[in-house]
């Protein structure tokens, strides 16, 4: 199978092959015909890593009338790195597009007042977390009337951050002939009350990788330390790993910032990301980690799901993660593109139940090291 068979334009299919996406994942085969024909609404049950972004971008562009100045598509997504992580991927799917397709990205942190003269220009396509695209409504910035297709991305994730009275607002903005596409991991009881209220008709529904979920190129282990000896054992890790990059995840802010400076005085090279930092912060660490200038990252859950960074030959969990689907988001940093990689778990003895309960619910097995 071809993005060629699958109907996808020639110029676009260039662009992907300079990203290296040649074949279609599986999402992509599944999910593209159906959305180019942009006839239904459309679930997508889908983790990040399998190509969602490619699956929903491309019939977009190809929906998108470039000579016509007005938002046509909105796509949603909950963090603010992967908002700029899709502007970006559909940016370079047109990069041999004839009529120009313009895409803006806004997102908390960053200046609204930059954000609303970029909106002032002619936009065909708006990514953005929900808070902020609130906000520029209540300004007046953007004009959702002439929304076509809305794209819920990570919807499942939207929600649990507390997004539900803004996508609920939003989606009111939008009503009308306007198309809702909608990806999540899971399908829990409040995703199935947007899907009741807000969309409609014969729903068309793609469900990829439901038993398999962790990726089997992953190889799980733990390491049990009392916790004055997690420091030392990390850096044993670190140093036995020698030039494999990889992400450390961390519950807390401050022990983020905490761990990062430890590893710091190390002398690793080593940048933090969470939450709490300024959103220059947050994109110049992410972009040193892209282009390997840091050879590690210390990080909260905020980079836990969708982040793609390549060639990460490791996950270390400082901590393991409060729920159970994030133990799958974190280690699912490492081994992508057909890669393997590894997920480390840093344990105290009285948490080796959390280890088997993941065993369990992931059906994984951990070796101990
Ligand atoms: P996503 O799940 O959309 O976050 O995509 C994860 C990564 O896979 C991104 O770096 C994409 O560029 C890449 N990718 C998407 N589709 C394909 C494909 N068909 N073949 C190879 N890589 C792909």
């Amino acid at each position: 199978m071809t993005f060629n068979q699958l109907g996808v334009k020639k110029e676009f299919i260039q662009g992907l092959k300079e990203l290296g996406i040649n074949t279609p994942s599986e999402i992509q085969k599944q999910a593209i015909p159906i959305l180019l024909n942009n006839k239904t609404d459309f679930i997508g049950l889908a983790q990040t890593g399998t190509g969602k972004t490619a699956a929903f971008g491309l019939p977009l562009l190809h929906q998108i009338d470039a000579h016509q100045p007005l938002v046509q598509v909105l796509i949603l997504s909950p963090t603010r790195e992967l908002v700029q992580q899709i502007k970006k991927q559909l940016f370079k799917f047109t990069k041999y597009v004839d009529d120009k397709i313009f895409i803006e990205a806004v997102f908390g942190g960053e200046k609204i007042d930059k954000q609303i003269n970029n909106l002032r220009r002619p936009t065909h396509i708006i990514v953005a977390t929900p808070g902020r695209l609130i906000d520029l409504i209540e300004r007046k910035s953007v004009n959702l009337r002439s929304i076509e297709t809305i794209v819920l991305d990570e919807a499942d994730e939207m929600l649990s951050m507390g997004f539900k009275k803004e996508l609920n607002t939003i989606l009111d903005y939008t009503s009308g002939s306007r198309k809702t596409w909608l990806f999540s991991a899971t399908f829990p009881e409040e995703i199935r009350n947007i899907v009741k209220t807000y969309m409609t008709g014969d729903i068309a529904r793609v469900e990829i990788n439901k038993d398999t979920q962790v990726n089997e190129n992953i190889t799980h282990q733990y390491k049990i330390t009392p916790l004055a000896n997690k420091l030392d054992h990390l850096i044993n890790i670190l140093a036995d790993r020698d030039a494999e990059r990889g992400i450390i995840f961390s519950r807390t802010k401050k022990g983020v910032q905490k761990l990062m400076l430890e590893l710091q005085e190390e002398g690793f090279s080593v940048g933090a990301l969470e939450g709490d930092m300024q959103q220059k912060e947050r994109d110049k660490v992410m972009r040193a980690f892209k282009n390997e200038k840091i050879q590690y990252l210390v990080s909260t859950d905020v980079s836990a799901r969708g982040i793609d960074v390549r060639n990460l030959g490791f996950v270390i969990h400082h901590q393991l993660p409060e729920k159970m689907e994030y133990y799958t988001h974190r280690s699912g940093r490492t081994a992508r593109a057909g890669n393997t990689g590894f997920s480390i778990a840093l344990v105290l003895h009285s948490e080796m139940q959390q280890v088997y309960d993941i065993e369990k619910r992931l059906s994984i097995k951990f070796e101990e090291i």
